[in-house]
């Protein structure tokens, strides 16, 4: 089986990771989109809020598990018998970044990473700027998917 893990802190998940995650879906049998819980690191929505907004646009699609971890991704996939990290790529930035963790968990973890670059219509789109968006009163609604809205306002 093929089986990947789609890390990240989805905080909160928006079009940009879901064009990621819908294009990534045939190739794997499974995808577990799992939320790395980094204790230092100040979030505007918990845990499970966005646990709960991922399981939500993905509640009928039988590939997807989502999940949250403490530590390496690459002890991650290890406990989960995962051969595969997904990442997306949006600029050069990014691919600096990742080239070299990427690298590091083949020779530690012998576990490869599968980049998607991103979409022309969602490459401009990252959490943070949803989060400074929402959190100065403005319309995220073209920007995060539809389902998740009535959540974020509620929450
Ligand atoms: P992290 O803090 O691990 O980067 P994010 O939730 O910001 O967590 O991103 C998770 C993954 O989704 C990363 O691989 C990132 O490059 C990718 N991603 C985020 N936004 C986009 C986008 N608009 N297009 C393509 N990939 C994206």
């Amino acid at each position: 089986m093929k089986a990947a893990v789609f890390p990240g802190s989805f905080d909160p998940i928006t079009l940009g990771h879901k064009d990621i995650i819908d294009r990534a879906l045939p190739l794997f049998d499974q995808l577990i989109i799992a939320i790395g819980v980094n204790v230092d690191k100040k979030y505007m929505f918990d845990t499970k809020a966005r646990m709960q907004m991922i399981k939500l646009v993905y509640k009928n699609e039988p590939k997807i598990k989502v999940a949250q971890y403490k530590g390496l991704t690459v002890d991650f996939c290890h406990d989960h018998g995962l051969n595969f990290i997904l990442r997306g790529l949006r600029n050069p930035a990014d691919f600096e970044f990742e080239k070299a963790i990427a690298q590091t968990n083949r020779k530690l973890g012998d576990v490869e990473t599968v980049f998607l670059l991103t979409g022309p219509e969602t490459s401009f789109i990252s959490s943070s700027i949803v989060r400074d968006i929402y959190h100065n009163g403005g319309d995220i609604s073209s920007l995060v998917p539809k389902e998740i809205i009535p959540l974020i306002t509620q929450l």
